[in-house]
């Protein structure tokens, strides 16, 4: 029996003041928003989060980077598939008996760990006065409407 994982954490890094670093599906475009605590912030609607640039709504799940989901898949591949491929190694070596008919050999290379992902402090960081607990920051040159994740609202205050 081997001793699988059920579930594998991977932690991506937030920027010194708490923000996570996301992509969103429709528009791109790279963005942060304020990371709470599991159980704290505002949750999002059935219909998901909104983007701050193209207000286009998706599912809280699917704002993972280019970056991050790479990692996560290279984290999880070595958390997961390593323990994996070790039973399936080792049970194809029980069939490699001298007398047997079959031969079968398997290469199995584990992958490594992925290389930790940094956050730096860039972006411009924007309040909004409908929902002022779930602030995001924006790319600097970003000079339209930021929308609210919650709710879509433009803050008030921007440019043009
Ligand atoms: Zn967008
Ligand atoms: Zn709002």
């Amino acid at each position: 029996m081997g001793d699988h994982p059920d579930s594998v954490t991977v932690s991506l890094p937030l920027d010194s003041e708490g923000f996570l670093r996301r992509e969103c599906p429709t528009c791109e475009r790279e963005f942060k928003w304020s990371h709470s605590p599991e159980g704290e912030g505002v949750p999002a609607s059935d219909s998901g989060y909104f983007c701050p640039y193209c207000a286009v709504q998706s599912q809280p799940g699917s704002w993972f980077t280019k970056a991050q989901a790479e990692y996560i898949t290279a984290a999880g591949a070595h958390e997961f598939l390593g323990p994996a491929l070790e039973d399936m190694r080792r049970s194809f070596e029980g069939i490699n008996r001298p007398d047997s008919m079959i031969k079968v050999s398997l290469k199995t290379s584990v992958p490594d760990t992925p290389e930790p992902l940094s956050e730096d402090d860039d972006m411009r960081q924007v309040e909004f006065e409908c929902h002022p607990t779930e602030p995001v920051k924006v790319l600097d040159g970003w000079e339209r409407n930021v929308h609210c994740l919650i709710c879509g609202e433009p803050a008030s205050g921007a440019a043009g």
